[in-house]
């Protein structure tokens, strides 16, 4: 009898307890609240046909519309070597993966594919390249038309982690689609693993991986463990070896509440060698730009240091405290110096040679 006391206790509590994060979770506004604000209007534009591709929502980052590759870099930061005509971009085999020079994490992405023709080769050498979000998780790309290889490296795969629920390929030549939403890993601030990647796929319309939680970065062979790294990384693009051709590459950064301005703040990334060139001291006040990694840092003063990211390839700011920083730039690309911004005061200050 006690113990039925007890468990009715608990219920009640349980319930109690999962109302009230309901109750939280839906905000602070009345049901059918006339004061709610009201979502954001989008043009959603159209969706592509085999002839054309289609129009990305209005308040998409367009990383690609058929043009050029100015959303993109080679791994290294450098200019990206794949080729461009008639509307699509297409691997160049062995000249490199590229990645977006913006940012993302948890977000919506819309890519569009189209395998070799005729297909050659067979298993994983026939149509591969693959899209790896954060430069980490791979969604696989294969021509999986009539061509076998371990399900969970075939096309619209978790590579190494998990197959499609269904095959949903087109022929080789046909353009294909993917929709994924995408959540980031969450990181506690001594880099224990809070919360694990998760990823929803649509292949061409069909969906094929539902919110499926990632046990890792992609590896080959074996399996990847999580290490802690930044919020937002780039959108990498890979180069195995075959002449895959993309078109229509659009994202949505989805709002992130653990983040401040939602995470929407425009995120560019620039590598270790980019990062370079702002690393050393400023003068007067003694500003102090070091690098880890890939993460720049300004020192303030000894015990005053924070990250700070780039918007821009010279403009920067922090998450952590309301401070900008604009670095100036010569002729030739070496910075002279950089304009602080910081509750409304504007300092300028010279690079120490
Ligand atoms: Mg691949």
């Amino acid at each position: 009898m006690r113990k039925a006391i007890f468990a009715f206790f608990a219920l009640t509590f349980f319930a109690a307890g999962w109302l009230h994060a309901q109750e939280r979770a839906l905000g602070p506004w009345k049901q059918h609240d006339m004061s709610r604000p009201r979502p954001p209007v989008v043009d959603p534009g159209w969706p592509s046909t085999q002839d054309q591709a289609g129009k990305p929502p209005s308040d998409a980052v367009v990383l690609f519309d058929g043009k050029d590759l100015s959303a993109w870099r080679a791994e290294d930061g450098g200019p990206a070597k794949w080729k461009v005509e008639n509307g699509y971009m297409e691997v160049v085999p062995r000249s490199g993966s590229i990645r977006s020079l913006r940012a993302f994490g948890d977000c919506q992405l819309h890519i569009e594919w189209a395998s070799p023709v005729p297909p050659t080769g067979s298993g994983q050498g026939r149509g591969n390249s693959g899209v790896f979000l954060m430069m980490r998780y791979e969604v696989q790309i294969l021509d999986s038309y009539d061509n076998d290889t371990y399900p969970d490296g075939q096309a619209a795969a978790v590579y190494g982690q998990y197959p499609p629920l269904v095959n949903a390929s087109r022929r080789p030549g046909e353009w294909q689609t993917y929709d994924i939403i995408f959540h980031r890993p969450r990181f506690a601030e001594n880099g224990e693993l809070l919360k694990p990647a998760t990823i929803t796929l649509f292949h061409n319309g069909v969906l094929v991986q539902d919110n499926v939680a990632l046990s890792g970065p992609t590896e080959w062979m074996i399996r990847g463990r999580y290490t802690p790294h930044r919020d937002k990384l780039p959108i990498l693009l890979q180069d195995h070896g075959n002449p895959v051709r993309f078109r229509n590459i659009w994202v949505r950064e989805l709002p992130d509440p653990s983040l401040p301005e939602n995470g929407l703040h425009p995120e560019i990334y620039l590598g270790e060698k980019e990062l370079d060139r702002y690393v050393g001291e400023y003068q007067p006040g003694r500003l102090l730009i070091l690098r880890e990694g890939d993460q720049l840092f300004a020192q303030l003063a000894e015990r005053v240091r924070f990250p700070i990211f780039a918007e821009s390839e010279t403009r920067f700011f922090a998450k952590s405290v309301d401070v900008q920083f604009e670095f100036d730039l010569d002729s030739k690309g070496q910075v002279r110096g950089v304009q602080v911004r910081h509750s409304g005061h504007q300092t300028e200050l010279g690079k120490a040679r």
